[in-house]
């Protein structure tokens, strides 16, 4: 990859440290690194740096510094807000309300909380992932002991009726958790006007590091702690403080602060361009979750046709970085959970691919996008193994040890002009010592491919034939074992 464009447009999955950030956290990796608990001045130095961190993301949220109790991410902060608030009213309550689009920390939180015996109720969302307030009053019941729902979420950016849903739990006297992981520091976010209780969030989403986050919990809310140890953050999160890390994630809630409103423009100007640019020039396309409900930064679109992973490959071969939304399971390709919870079938959920940008992207660099996906979607659609799954019997993959090998075939294949697709190593056969790209081609060349390979000296772990009883997409129906070693 040296010395090629590199362009990032996966800023829902993490974010590059902003550099005032860095800057602001390194002086607690060296001079000022005392522990927050000691009483000596080199403790209370990073005691007054905890306390101006809590203030700035307090601010951001218009929250009090009092109600800021910082965790090790996002993920950690949803799961302190459920089974903190749960374990806290046990007993009593033993049900909670959630959706069905929630981020794994969520879901799999309520599914732990399911086997100790909590009742989890799952609302649905419509087909542009919204939840409906009516939905949530109706699941309520007098032993609802918490409601989380998120705030965007991460894969197609959909809001959700926060305010609405707020006001609706707000009368029924409910512990309102949002997991704000992809809005604060995105949009403007008030506990307040949003009525609710608790909020997750997290500092890599926001050009802070990674590993810090923070969960707000409104004054009056009863909630037990989940880790024991000693009296850090008001005995919620036991543990000594990721001084670094806090201050990190002050100053990007900071900047957050200071920059949001012009952020927000200059995203919301870069995603439509590449909404444009591609609905323009690419048929067979369309746009997932809701069009204006939706976050400034984050674009999901299906392409008929072609299958998300192969599609990333490729981008990432030109130095693109985007999401798929659907990942191998250990036997299939799947579509995520929030595709299948917004009814898309799964022939065009298999080819949807995030978008999500950041404040480095320029004007260039999404007309880069835009031009080298016109050509990654041409080149897929005419070697599709969708597409001409009816004719075609069998097909092949290649496996290679090393990614430059994956390189120079797929470089030497085309210009000899022999029809293949660039692809992810199914699971069924993929190996320590095998690179995670693959080539997908007909049978019928295999022997001419391999050949050709072979005389261009490209190093081959080996040739494999997937057998299908079936046309595409009955993917779960594939098998695959070595043919060539
Ligand atoms: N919630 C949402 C909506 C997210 O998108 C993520 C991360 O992708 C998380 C929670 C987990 O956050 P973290 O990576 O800080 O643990």
């Amino acid at each position: 990859m040296a010395g090629m464009k590199r362009i990032y447009l996966d800023h829902s999955a993490t974010t590059p440290v902003h550099s005032e950030v860095l800057e602001a956290m390194l002086p607690y990796f060296g001079e000022l690194f005392g522990n927050p608990s000691s009483i000596h001045s080199f403790g209370q130095d990073a005691k007054k740096a905890l306390d101006e961190a809590r203030d700035k993301v307090s601010s951001l949220i218009n929250a009090d510094l009092s109600e800021i109790v910082f965790t090790s991410g996002g993920t950690e902060a949803d799961n302190l807000a459920i089974m903190g608030v749960a374990y806290a009213r046990e007993g009593k309550k033993n049900h909670i309300i959630t959706t069905s689009i929630e981020h794994h920390a969520v879901l799999n939180t309520c599914g732990y909380l399911e086997k100790k015996g909590f009742e989890v109720t799952y609302l649905p969302v419509d087909r542009y992932g919204l939840v409906d307030p009516d939905d949530v009053k109706r699941a309520i019941t007098a032993k609802t002991a918490i409601i989380s729902i998120m705030h965007a979420n991460n894969e197609i950016g959909t809001i959700e009726p926060i305010e609405e849903i707020g006001r609706v739990v707000g009368e029924n006297d409910i512990p309102f958790h949002i997991d704000a992981v992809q809005t604060v520091g995105k949009i403007p976010v008030d506990v307040d006007s949003l009525n609710v209780d608790l909020l997750s969030l997290s500092g890599h989403k926001i050009y802070g590091p990674k590993g810090i986050g923070a969960l707000y919990i409104r004054k009056g809310t009863r909630i037990a702690p989940i880790l024991y140890g000693g009296h850090h953050e008001r005995d919620l999160r036991a543990g000594t403080e990721n001084v670094p890390g806090i201050v990190g994630l002050g100053k990007a809630c900071e900047i957050a602060s200071r920059d949001l409103m012009s952020e927000m423009d200059h995203l919301r100007n870069f995603r439509d361009r590449l909404e444009n640019g591609i609905m323009d020039r690419i048929d067979r396309i369309r746009v997932n979750g809701h069009l204006s409900q939706r976050l400034p930064h984050i674009l999901n679109v299906s392409f008929e046709n072609i299958e998300g992973e192969p599609l990333i490959l490729n981008l990432d071969m030109k130095g693109i970085a985007a999401s798929a939304g659907s990942a191998c399971t250990s036997d299939a390709m799947e579509s995520s959970h929030v595709m299948k919870a917004l009814g898309i079938p799964p022939d065009i959920a298999l080819g949807s691919v995030r978008f999500s940008l950041g404040r480095e992207n320029t004007e260039e660099e999404i007309d880069y996008a835009i031009d080298a996906l016109v050509e990654i979607a041409g080149h897929l659609r005419d070697v599709s193994p969708l597409a001409d799954a009816i004719e075609r019997k069998s097909e092949c993959v290649i496996t290679f040890y090393e990614v430059p090998d994956a390189l120079r075939a797929e470089k030497v294949l085309k210009r000899k002009g022999l029809k293949f697709t660039l692809s992810s190593v199914p699971p069924q056969i993929s190996r320590p010592s095998c690179c995670g790209v693959a080539l997908l081609f007909g049978c019928e060349d295999r022997v001419e491919v391999g050949d050709f390979l072979k005389e261009q000296d490209v190093e081959v772990e080996g040739i494999y034939q997937l057998e299908r009883n079936n046309v595409l997409p009955e993917r779960k129906k594939r098998r695959f074992w070595p043919f060539v070693g």
